[in-house]
């Protein structure tokens, strides 16, 4: 507002002549300096004016009050909400319709302001209730949903003018706009689609309705379903791996058969496609609690994993039967079990634990020592803490640092020749294969180094994950 104290002065004299403390008859003035001093006046002379005539109109349910709210064009609906007459378990149309008609009676020559377009509280959404509840029906047809959350996007000035007017002619305590068409329009929708709930937090679909362009827009949230992989067969990647060729392009290239993967199947392929079938699900995310190597089998319980399927249309799942499906269709390569309905915070669980575990592993070794010698020495190892510089293979990915892990323990160890097998329990992050080979001295202590002997990997098995 203009710093002018002439104009000071008069908001003064008007502030102390009864307006109603939260009308602001200011609030659309635009502050201005250079505003000529006798243009001002006149405009304050105009607002004068109006303001008189407001001032003598008392607010709703006064019938003087309800008379003015009709001539300025309220709907049925948002008379209802701002008469202060409403009865418990009328819709707001009919108590508006109501107000009106009896206002009618009481004076038959009431009608419409001729500059009236549009309700001053609503600006006529609520003559598109029907619309507007068909578009989000439609909207949402086909999409399996039981919980539901409604978002109303109103330009902000619309909201402010109709606080602004609600505060000097509605009732007190009437319903603020945003509120009451939310209500009216769950209610609408409700009643063209059964069975759906409104909620106002985790919806399974989020609908945002915007007031501007009557605009509907769908969110379907993700379903997340929890389990345990086993992979059976080595070569397989944890996930979708893009054709180092063609980086994944669409259509692939010739080295990946056309097919933009760099493997012809993974985990998350061969358990998320039947889930991606049986859901219609847009997409999927895999999330494993860690990942084994390729060449690396993950037996006994299995590893974690939530699988995230977004945008599904269907969410009531047979989970046993999928089960059966992705495991008959994995051909023995995968086995998932203990399937079941999962969240977002477990992916981020799952995703932070840090479980120890056990490894079965095999390797080769020119070592001229006898078993005893052989087991007395690897033995050495258990209970060590690990000092593991980034091995030399994902040095390109990691930050070279060294890490401390610790061997919890080593057992069944079998000497067949220069093949030697046992198992052991470590530290979520060990490095294995470099425990076993040492990475050339960069894992310390090692297998080979307690042997005094090069040591070749022949295979490594997760033997389980002690994850819960
Ligand atoms: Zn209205
Ligand atoms: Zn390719």
């Amino acid at each position: 507002m203009s710093p002018d104290t002439d104009s000071d002065d008069d908001w003064t004299k008007y502030a102390d002549t009864g307006y109603e403390s939260s009308y602001d008859p200011w609030a659309d003035m635009v502050a201005t300096e250079d505003v000529e001093e006798d243009e001002f006046e006149d405009e304050f002379e105009d607002y004068d004016e109006d303001q008189i005539s407001i001032r003598e109109i008392p607010r709703c349910p006064a019938p003087a009050g309800i008379e003015h709210a009709i001539r300025i064009g309220t709907c049925d609906h948002c008379l209802g909400r701002i008469a202060g007459v409403r009865i418990a378990g009328d819709p707001l149309d009919t108590v508006g319709e109501r107000v009106r008609s009896q206002a009618l009676e009481r004076d038959p020559d009431l009608k419409l302001n001729d500059d009236v377009d549009c309700c001053p509280f609503c600006e006529d959404l609520f003559l598109d209730l029907d619309l507007i509840s068909s578009r989000i029906s439609n909207a949402i047809k086909g999409i399996e949903c039981s919980k539901v959350q409604l978002g109303i996007h109103f330009a902000k000035d619309q909201i402010a003018a109709e606080e602004a007017l609600r505060a000097s002619i509605a009732a007190t305590g009437s319903r603020p706009l945003k509120a009451t068409l939310s209500d009216v329009v769950q209610a609408a929708v409700a009643n063209k689609v059964p069975g759906i709930t409104w909620v106002k937090e985790r919806p399974e679909v989020m609908i945002l309705f915007d007031t501007l362009t009557l605009g509907v827009n769908v969110d379907i949230r993700a379903l997340f379903l929890y389990g345990r992989y086993r992979k059976l067969e080595r070569g397989v990647p944890q996930t979708r791996w893009p054709c180092r060729a063609c980086r994944g392009r669409e259509g692939g290239c010739e080295s990946c058969n056309g097919t933009g993967q760099q493997y012809p199947y993974s985990i998350q392929s061969l358990v998320c496609e039947p889930l991606v079938e049986r859901t219609e699900a847009k997409s999927d995310a895999f999330h494993g609690m860690g990942r084994e190597d390729i060449d690396v089998r993950c037996i006994g319980n299995g590893r974690p994993f939530v699988a995230e399927l977004k945008s599904p249309l269907h969410r009531t799942l047979d989970l046993e039967k999928l089960m059966k499906e992705i495991n008959k269709a994995a051909k023995g390569k995968v086995e998932v079990t203990g399937l079941r309905y999962s969240n977002r915070p477990e992916v981020s669980r799952i995703k932070e634990t840090q479980a120890e575990k056990s490894y079965t592993i095999r390797f080769s070794c020119e070592h001229g020592l006898d078993e005893e010698e052989i087991t007395k020495r690897i033995h050495s190892l258990s209970g060590q803490t690990l000092e593991q510089q980034t091995p030399q293979r994902v040095a390109h990915r990691r930050a070279d640092k060294v890490r401390k892990r610790k061997v919890m323990s080593i057992d069944n160890i079998q000497v067949v020749d220069h093949e030697i097998e046992f198992d052991v329990r470590c530290e979520s992050g060990t490095y294995v294969k470099e425990l076993v080979h040492s990475d050339e001295g960069r894992t310390n202590p090692s297998v080979a180094g307690v042997l005094e002997a090069d040591c070749e990997v022949i295979w490594l098995d997760v033997k389980d994950i002690h994850a819960d």
